[in-house]
């Protein structure tokens, strides 16, 4: 196959260039676009020899694009006015415009791109955004198919429900596109559903702070107990440990949950172990904000989680924190969370990126193995 002509639009530290090369398919990244100098930082680091543009969209103009040409867009346009933690601004959210403006281009172009693949928030699927983007590929001769997709199917043990739009340009000689993607992927694991309702919880990070001095005792349901036991017997599932980085490599002090946080938060943490066959999305507040942000693990293996927690309310602060410190909860690292979302060893972060930096950038990427898949199901 010819290799193709690829354009990466909001291309962040390059989750769509990493799965496109994980794919396989013959293909160069021709240009990629992003506004965050940070992340562009990033990607400029992995990737020296790839065209970056730290533009907007918007300010490209129809004959730049042209300019290039391109046989494949990928994107992950912001997700923010999707999400249901946000306030869904959809189409009048201002983060929105320079998507719109994708839209406007596309019939506009000289050449249309062979195909298309946007990833998006679970929400994206009932906007009145992806009504127009359907729109507006039908009316440029476009098969389509959409599909909600966490890496837990890939047998990653991490969750992270996205939307997925894969686009073909239908050609004469070619039906419609069968439903190979849908096929190729289990449906979504009925696990994965509830843990989103704790990922987009209403509750913004800085108001689920309790009072000065008060601890939350949010206990977790019988239906998640039972929902975590089902995940971590799903040997299609890899363990955590897996992912993890050697422990000489760990510098653990870095990573321990501080005594603050533990008297605070111990019951909202979503806390797995090595052998667990699961975890929860890491977001972008990762190592900042507590609940909903991503799993923490328990170093600690002779402690049974269950005996911490028993009675711990009736507790002095003092004698909580002991009990809480025999876990040794720690932080997954930025490394670590970038194994769980497919990232290669050859990933680095530049020296001048701190950890909450590379949590934030990691939290908006995608996962690649997910993607890759995706990917290869679109061109073959
Ligand atoms: N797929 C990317 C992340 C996408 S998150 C990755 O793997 O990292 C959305 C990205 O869109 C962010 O990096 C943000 O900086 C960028 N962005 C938002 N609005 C933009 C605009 N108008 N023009 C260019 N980039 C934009």
């Amino acid at each position: 196959m010819e290799s193709l002509r690829v354009l990466e639009l909001y291309s962040g530290i390059g989750g769509m260039h990493y799965a496109l090369k994980e794919s396989g398919i013959p293909a160069q990244v021709v240009a990629a676009i992003d506004i965050n100098t940070t992340a562009n930082q990033i990607y400029n680091h992995n990737f020296p020899d790839t065209t970056l543009w730290n533009k907007t969209i918007e300010g490209m103009t129809l004959d730049d694009f042209n300019k290039l040409p391109f046989d494949m867009i990928l994107m992950s346009p912001p997700c923010q006015p999707f999400t249901r933690i946000g306030l869904q601004g959809d189409i009048a959210d201002p983060r929105t415009k320079s998507f719109l403006y994708i839209l406007h281009l596309l019939p506009r172009l000289c050449r249309l791109p062979r195909f298309i693949l946007l990833e998006n928030v679970k929400g994206f699927e009932s906007s009145s955004a992806r009504e127009l983007l359907v729109k507006t590929l039908m009316e440029c001769g476009y098969t389509f198919q959409e599909i909600m997709v966490s890496p837990t199917s890939v047998g990653i043990p991490n969750s992270r429900l996205r939307y997925f739009l894969t686009a073909k340009l239908s050609t004469e000689n070619e039906s419609t596109q069968s439903s190979k993607i849908l096929d190729a992927f289990p449906h979504p694991a009925e696990s994965d559903s509830p843990e989103q309702h704790t990922v987009s919880s209403p509750l913004r990070p800085d108001t689920c702070q309790p009072e000065e001095g008060h601890v939350l005792y949010k206990q977790e349901t019988q239906m998640d107990a039972q929902r975590k036991m089902s995940q971590n017997r799903d040997l299609s599932v890899r363990q955590v440990q897996d992912f993890l980085e050697p422990l000489m490599e760990v510098n653990m002090e870095h990573y321990l949950l501080p005594p603050k946080t533990l008297l605070r938060y111990a019951l909202l943490l979503d806390i797995v172990q090595p052998t667990c066959r699961r975890s929860v999305c890491f977001t972008k507040g990762y190592g900042r904000y507590v609940e909903g942000t991503g799993s923490v693990l328990q170093c600690c293996m002779e402690t049974e989680m269950e005996n911490v927690f028993r009675g711990l309310d009736q507790f002095s602060e003092d004698e909580k924190l002991q009990q809480l410190m025999k876990l040794k909860l720690r932080y997954f690292t930025p490394r670590e969370v970038a194994n769980l979302m497919g990232f290669p060893q050859s990933f680095s972060f530049p020296e001048q990126i701190t950890t909450k930096q590379q949590y934030r950038v990691l939290g908006n990427s995608l996962n690649i193995v997910v993607v890759a898949r995706l990917l290869q199901l679109l061109v073959s």
